[in-house]
């Protein structure tokens, strides 16, 4: 999947809420990227006020946006 060759910017694969390495990247509505974990307990916190955000560009999303596994990511994630 990933191409040989293409310089990957390790910035983009990191998590802004752990500042970690991707795990389990998922990919919100806006385009931005987090480890499952870190933005389920994100939107967990946010749960009570019944809004869900992107930490990173603040555009909130109604009603929580069912999260899927970015596989493209996660083929670039696991083969560093
Ligand atoms: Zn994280
Ligand atoms: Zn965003």
């Amino acid at each position: 999947m990933a191409q040989r060759g293409v310089q990957l910017d390790p910035k983009k694969f990191c998590c802004s809420i752990c500042l970690d390495l991707l795990k389990d990247p998922v990919t919100v509505p806006c385009g931005h990227s987090y480890c499952m974990n870190c933005i389920k307990s994100f939107w967990d916190k946010e749960d009570e006020q019944e809004i869900h955000s992107c930490p990173q560009c603040r555009q909130t999303f109604t009603p929580r946006p069912v999260l899927v596994k970015n596989t493209m990511l996660v083929d670039l994630v696991e083969e560093r």
